[in-house]
């Protein structure tokens, strides 16, 4: 019989061979890089079955399309939030994220924050940035990201551990260098309650240039799951 999970098998492979190959071209040996599978649209069987290959993270999207699979996914990948939020919506995913990789606002940082009080956990997220500057796109711009995670460290129930972005798409090296120039920016402050670990940044059809600019975690959908429907 025909595997019809066939096609992520050699996506994956594919994927982390590139990964790899980059990695040794561009990186130290001792530096780890996370793959993480982007899962919009994505039935929860095929999720399930990139899990049991090795896929160990998974990206979502949407707030309604995360609480209709969460209940179906492998319990043993993390899942981190990685879509455009609004504030009224983080009651809904609080409990079941590892990190929230989409905060842009000190608005959206302090709702995060009070829920997570609420909890008594301490929630990891990322800051967004529009490195691009671009009208359509989420993120914080970079002038102001600096003092965006200056005021986000004030806060006692979240973590900011990094950056994450999306760079325009005809020009993503020179942004995705950009990033880099940023994160060790912000990194070099120091900034006491931030711990600067994860660069999120490179997608199906630039993680290996992302891979060249410090990126410590990709985030794949197509490459991995086909086109989206
Ligand atoms: C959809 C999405 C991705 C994955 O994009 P692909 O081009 O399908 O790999 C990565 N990050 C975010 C924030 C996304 O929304």
């Amino acid at each position: 019989m025909e595997n019809k999970f066939g096609f992520i098998d050699e996506n994956l492979k594919r994927i982390n061979y590139n990964l790899n190959e980059a990695a040794a071209k561009y990186r130290r040996s001792d530096e780890k890089i996370s793959l993480m599978a982007v899962t919009k649209t994505v039935a929860p069987e095929y999720v399930n079955y990139a899990v049991s290959k090795g896929v160990k993270l998974l990206g979502e999207n949407r707030v309604q399309e995360f609480q209709s699979k969460k209940d179906f996914y492998d319990k043993s990948a993390k899942v981190h939030f990685i879509g455009h939020l609004q504030t009224n919506k983080v009651k809904y995913i609080i409990d079941s994220v590892e990190m929230i990789q989409s905060v842009d606002s000190m608005k959206l940082a302090l709702e995060i924050n009070r829920l997570s009080e609420k909890s008594s956990k301490i929630t990891d997220v990322l800051c967004e940035i529009n490195i691009g500057g671009e009208e359509s796109k989420d993120g914080i711009s970079r002038d102001e990201a600096k003092e965006l995670v200056y005021r986000m460290s004030e806060l006692k129930n979240i973590r900011v551990c990094g950056l994450m972005t999306i760079p325009p798409p005809f020009e993503s090296e020179k942004f995705l260098y950009e990033m880099q120039t940023l994160y060790n920016e912000i990194s070099a402050e120091n900034i006491e309650n931030v711990n600067m670990n994860v660069l999120s940044m490179g997608m199906s059809n630039d993680y290996e240039t992302a891979i060249k600019y410090g990126s410590t975690l990709v985030r794949i959908g197509t490459g991995l799951f086909g086109n989206r429907i």
